[in-house]
């Protein structure tokens, strides 16, 4: 088996999940007692998020690259970033280790194309909903057309992410604004949608929804553990 290199803690909240989907799929996959082999480099979410709002990428791309070098220097077989946000510097991260990384984004894609969807939603923090970075990616890489929330809303999102959802706290009328906007997509033309902020499936479940949503942390998780025991 592999030895899969995460970069977490942003959120925590959300890392957790990983380590919990990446051993409970092991287990499903090999039986007995078996568990993921895997390192997490987890950050301190608090001066991230400052410099993500303060628009300083460049500082933020070379701590993921530092954190990433700390993976492969402490022997992972490729590397898998915990948010989807901060794969606006995927490609940076590749360029400076000797390590493959598994793409949120990609990973995704293959399972929304797997059922044939052509239109879907993408909901995630201002960052990804509004820059080029993934949008693009799912565009030009994978031939999906991706509609975003309008400005109020992604206002909204951006909000429950970052004030609710990476301090843990999940709230009835923040689920209930996250049905509304994807209800609203849908009419909008949306088939499906794409949960794009590891946080996002602690609040909305398919059941809460009447198109089929993808859990990108699940998605991620379930792609690096195929590729740990392939
Ligand atoms: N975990 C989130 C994401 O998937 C947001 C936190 C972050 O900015 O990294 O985008």
């Amino acid at each position: 088996m592999q030895t899969i290199g995460l970069i977490g803690g942003m959120s925590w909240e959300s890392s957790l999940e990983y380590y919990r989907l990446i051993n409970q799929f092991v287990k499903e996959k090999l039986g007995g007692m078996h568990s993921a082999q895997s390192l997490m480099y987890s950050v301190d979410f608090e001066p991230i998020q400052q410099l993500q709002h303060q628009d300083e990428w460049d500082r933020l791309t070379q701590m993921m690259i530092d954190a990433a070098k700390r993976l492969e220097n402490g022997g992972a077989d490729f590397i898998v970033i915990c948010t989807n946000t901060m794969h606006k510097m995927a490609d940076a991260v590749e360029q400076n280790i000797n390590l493959p990384l598994i793409h949120i984004a990609d990973a995704t894609a293959e399972v929304i194309k797997a059922q044939k969807l052509k239109k879907v939603a993408l909901l995630g923090t201002r960052f990804t909903m509004e820059q080029d970075f993934y949008k693009k990616r799912l565009a030009v890489r994978h031939q999906l057309e991706v509609i975003i929330p309008n400005n109020e809303e992604m206002n909204i999102i951006h909000h429950i992410i970052y004030k609710e959802l990476c301090m843990g706290q999940i709230r009835g009328a923040s689920k209930k604004a996250f049905q509304d906007i994807i209800e609203r997509l849908a009419q909008n033309g949306a088939e499906g949608v794409i949960l794009g902020c590891t946080e996002i499936p602690l609040l909305i479940k398919q059941e809460d929804v009447s198109i089929p949503i993808y859990d990108t942390t699940t998605i991620h998780a379930r792609k690096a553990v195929e590729q740990a025991i392939s």
